[in-house]
């Protein structure tokens, strides 16, 4: 028996009075959902807990199985993963900001307008940086986001954010909160200092100067973790398992967790991408893995957008997958299609609210339900679980769940 879990990332919304007080999920056209509803178990889920805001990180540990309350430190070393680089279980790590300051170091510029071009180059001029014995390494993300690792001994990851997320401010030291931490937090100024030193006058910012455009000449990190020491995926559940996502932040839970990841070059992670081509290449994988996650991120983008219309098209979009998966897929297959969290188009934001969610598989409990909604499921089997749950209903349903005593 093979798993599936799909998460169509922020799904889960409010009525919305041009929608006649239909969630985006209500009013989308999802003809394929639906009919995998009436196949289905359904219900409600809180991913972290009712009214809970969560995080697409916290969500998706939870969603696998791994309490976020006992393992999360962060987005940092996730992040960093995301973008293929190797982090170490002892390590600190941040997402940073390319950014612009003036000479007298005033933020002006917290994306060094929205920078594309050639920061791969400024990363080379800071990675390997030896700071005391810590050794900082720098890669360059997606447009003005990159992350930076320190590895080193005794390294805290208590210390305070360096980017103020705002503009017209000199960014603030970052303070360590406990002894480990204050000599992190040492390392993190002196990096953010020579950052400026070394890029101010980087050739690629001279250029970008000599164009009109914002010098990237400063690194602002935030939200420092310490590596986590999590069970891999496959121990765990016995599983060979893979994920084709998106972003690069649910990647780096994927490769943390030691799952295989998937490249989709036509899943661009934004409302253009190809979904069935991220179906295909699903149902391609279930010859090579018994459990694959895959997450699509658009109805996410479009709710912190508050574009309801952007939120309902690419929820259908994301049908037309499904309804791929659907008619491909092997009979040996228990499949859960869920959301790791609602992000409602009125608060451009996650919310606490509790996304749909089902179970299909061949010995499923089907249940009344006949529609894919926010609303419709609350008449399902399933009633109203949690993220942690997830896994264990899906192994179960697959028999491939470990007895708890005698
Ligand atoms: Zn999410
Ligand atoms: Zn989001």
């Amino acid at each position: 028996m093979k798993l599936i879990i799909l998460i169509s990332d922020g799904m889960g919304d409010r009525p919305i009075p041009e929608l006649k007080d239909k969630t985006p999920l209500e009013a989308a056209k999802t003809p394929n959902m639906d009919l995998l509803a009436k196949r289905s178990e359904c219900g409600l889920m809180d991913p972290l807990g009712p009214g809970i805001r969560a995080g697409s990180d916290t969500a998706h540990l939870a969603i696998l199985g791994y309490d976020p309350y006992k393992v999360y430190t962060g987005r940092g070393p996730f992040e960093a993963g995301g973008i293929g680089m190797d982090v170490r279980e002892g390590d600190i790590s941040f997402r940073c900001n390319f950014a612009t300051v003036d000479e007298k170091r005033i933020i002006l510029d917290r994306r060094a307008g929205r920078i594309k071009e050639r920061t791969d180059e400024l990363s080379t001029t800071l990675n390997g940086m030896k700071l005391e014995d810590v050794v900082c390494y720098f890669k360059e993300s997606t447009a003005h986001r990159a992350a930076l690792v320190l590895r080193g001994k005794n390294l805290g990851n208590k210390v305070t954010d360096v980017d103020p997320h705002k503009i017209g401010v000199v960014p603030p030291r970052a303070l360590g909160l406990d002894k480990e931490s204050k000599k992190t937090a040492e390392v993190l100024n002196e990096f953010v200092e020579r950052s400026y030193q070394l890029l101010n006058n980087h050739p690629v910012n001279k250029e970008r100067r000599s164009k009109g455009k914002p010098p990237a000449n400063i690194i602002l990190p935030r939200g420092g973790g310490l590596a986590p020491s999590i069970e891999k995926f496959s121990d765990k559940y016995n599983l060979k398992s893979a994920c084709i996502v998106e972003v690069g932040l649910i990647k780096g839970i994927g490769r943390y967790l030691g799952m295989d990841i998937i490249d989709v070059p036509q899943a661009t992670g934004g409302l253009d991408t190809d979904t069935l081509a991220i179906g295909k290449a699903l149902i391609k994988a279930l010859g090579n893995y018994d459990f694959i996650l895959c997450n699509v991120k658009g109805p996410d983008l479009a709710g912190h957008d508050g574009n309801y219309q952007a939120k309902v098209e690419s929820i259908e979009k994301i049908d037309l997958m499904v309804g791929y998966i659907l008619k491909n897929l092997p009979s040996q297959v228990c499949l859960s299609l869920t959301a790791d969290h609602s992000t409602p188009v009125s608060v451009k934001d996650h919310s606490g609210d509790p996304v749909p969610i089902l179970f299909f598989g061949p010995q499923v409990r089907v249940d009344e339900v006949d529609k894919f909604g926010e609303r419709a499921v609350t008449k399902g089997g399933l009633g109203r679980i949690r993220g942690l749950d997830v896994m264990n209903i899906l192994t179960n349903l697959g028999n491939l769940s470990e007895k708890f005593g005698a």
